[in-house]
This record gives C-alpha cells, structure tokens and sequence, in this order.
C-alpha cells in the first residue's frame, strides 16, 4: 500500500478497486519494484498514486501507448493500465484496438462510471442513450459505447467484468486477468457518488448484477461471450466473459524471437534493401 491517502469524493467506488488491485498484487507476489502502473487522466487515473508500484500519470487517453511503449523496454515487469470510461473510450479509444491485435501482454483497468467525474459531469462515451447531464440538459441522443463487445470484437484473449459490489469477486477476477498471457481487460462498474444516475450506484447495480460463473457460462466460449456482453447497461454481469484458452504469443515474446533471428542471419541492413530494389 501506498502511504499516499486518496481524495476521491466518500463513497467512490474507486477505493474498491484499489483494494481489488492490492489484494490481487498480494496474491501474485511480485516486488512493487517489478511493477508499472500507467493511467490517462481522470479521478480513477490517480491509482498509480495510492498503490506501491512505478507509476505513470500519463496524459489524456493515453494510458495504453505509453504501457506497451514500456513493456516492450522492459518485458521483465508487469505492467497495469487503468482510467475511466471517458479516457478509454473516447479521448484512447483509438489506441484500444492496436494493444489487442498486436497482444501486448498488459492488464487494462477501466474503471467504467458512465460519466466524467474530474471535469464535473459532462456526457461520457458509455453514458446511456437519454441521459441527462450538464452537456446533455436535454438527454443524450447518442447510443452508448458497449465496452465489453468493444474488446470482444477485436479479439481480445481476456475479457471480464468485476463490481465493488463485489470486492473478493474483483480482487480474483483481477488476479486471473494479470496472470494471463496477454491482453487483458477488466471493466469495473465502479459508481460515481457525485454525478452518477441512482441507478449506477451500488444498490442499483446489485439489483442488475449476476455471477457468470452462477449461471454456468463458459469463458472459454466466445460467441456466448459476446452475446451475454449485449447486456451491457441492463444487466451487470460479473467474471470472466471470455479467456483464450490457448493464448497466442504476446508481442514482446516475438519481437525476442525476430531479435534472435537477426542476429543469426544476414545483417537487417541488406534485408531492407533487397526489399526496395527490383530485380
Ligand atoms: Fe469518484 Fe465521482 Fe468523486 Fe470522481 S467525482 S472521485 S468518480 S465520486
């Protein structure tokens, strides 16, 4: 733990994830000197603060990027990313698609309250269609951006919901998602007491939330991931979506492997060449 103290609002369900994430670090063992945590900007992304690691408070939307950067310098450490639905999904959203295909081996937290705390309440990516906020005094006419399907349809290996309505069930999905061989994404309805709907707070969330494991799902079945996933926003359903079962190799692993081959064949330089000049 970190001697640093958090000034999240009361009541956020922020501090429930930090617990998860303490929990789950105890859990897998490693020395706080072996760990990185990297997050964007927003309430949630003062975690890297309030945990014993190397921490990273980036830029705006710009956790991802700056976490693969850091373990393809460092594949030895274990890295974490987290930050809120708005840093994720709109201001990163770009940056989400490219760590999945190319399967850095990272745990991304996103701590998903359908609103942007830090800036006082504007309409955020995952906010429902409706919604009624400071930039939305009408209700939002947008569709919410659904995090689950997001990750699924780019291929996500690991894939999984958790709820401080829930801690031990949050602090062991978080174990399982840092101990995959690859990307992993863990999305936490975690409610926002300061502007969040009623509906987004804990009793709220309880009433629509549903173990994955209880109703006998498969993690290993994609397409009956993604369909459980269509719920997002009705049901809050808790565990692991999806887990590849036979995880491909991550991209540290093959940038080694193609640095052994190059230092084994003819020199880059020539290689290069031959690709430019038509014979
Ligand atoms: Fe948490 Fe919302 Fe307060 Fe930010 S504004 S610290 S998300 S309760």
């Amino acid at each position: 733990k970190s001697d640093l103290k958090p000034i999240w609002c009361p009541g956020c369900g922020d501090y429930s994830v930090v617990q998860g994430i303490y929990r789950a670090l105890a859990a897998i063992g490693r020395a706080p000197h072996e760990v990185a945590f990297i997050s964007g900007i927003g309430c949630s992304s003062r975690i890297p603060g309030y945990t014993t690691a190397y921490g990273f408070n980036t830029v705006h939307g710009r956790a991802l990027p700056i976490a693969q950067g850091i373990k393809l310098a460092n594949p030895d450490l274990l890295v974490l990313a987290a930050g809120g639905d708005g840093d994720g999904f709109s201001i990163g959203g770009g940056h989400i698609a490219h760590l999945i295909r190319r399967n850095i081996d990272i745990t991304y937290i996103v701590m998903d309250n359908q609103i942007y705390g830090l800036t006082k309440g504007q309409l955020s990516p995952t906010s429902q269609k409706g919604r009624t906020t400071c930039t939305s005094p009408y209700g939002s006419l947008e569709n919410p951006v659904n995090p689950l399907l997001y990750v699924l349809a780019y291929g996500a290996g690991f894939v999984a919901q958790a709820s401080p309505t829930d801690l031990a069930g949050m602090a062991a999905t978080l174990e399982e998602a840092i101990r995959y061989p690859g990307f992993a994404f863990v999305n936490v309805q975690s409610p926002c007491v300061t502007y969040g709907e009623e509906a987004q707070q804990i009793k709220g969330l309880k009433a629509i939330s549903e173990s994955l494991a209880a109703i006998g799902h498969d993690p290993a079945d994609r397409l009956a991931a993604m369909d459980l996933a269509q719920h997002y926003g009705s049901k809050m359903h808790l565990g692991v979506f999806y887990k590849n079962p036979e995880p491909p190799p991550t991209y540290d692993a093959l940038i080694r492997e193609r640095q052994a081959q190059l230092s084994q064949g003819a020199p880059p330089k020539e290689r290069i060449l031959d690709l430019f000049i038509k014979k």
